[in-house]
């Protein structure tokens, strides 16, 4: 069974094998376990918020 998921590297959409726990994106090639997509994509939602702070500091008032 293949679960859709999104791809950290491209942001299309990429597979989740359920057997294998594999994430597969073959637009751009990404692959990797689960626990290492996990981590990926916590550390993407931190990056994003950074730059969201940052943006936000310059804006003008
Ligand atoms: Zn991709």
């Amino acid at each position: 069974m293949v679960l859709e998921a999104k791809c950290p590297e491209c942001s299309r959409r990429a597979e989740m094998d359920v057997d294998t726990q594999e994430i597969n994106c073959r637009f751009c090639g990404f692959h990797a376990q689960y626990d290492e997509y996990l981590e990926i994509m916590k550390g993407r939602a931190e990056v994003m918020a950074d730059d969201f702070l940052a943006t936000s500091d310059k804006k003008p008032f």
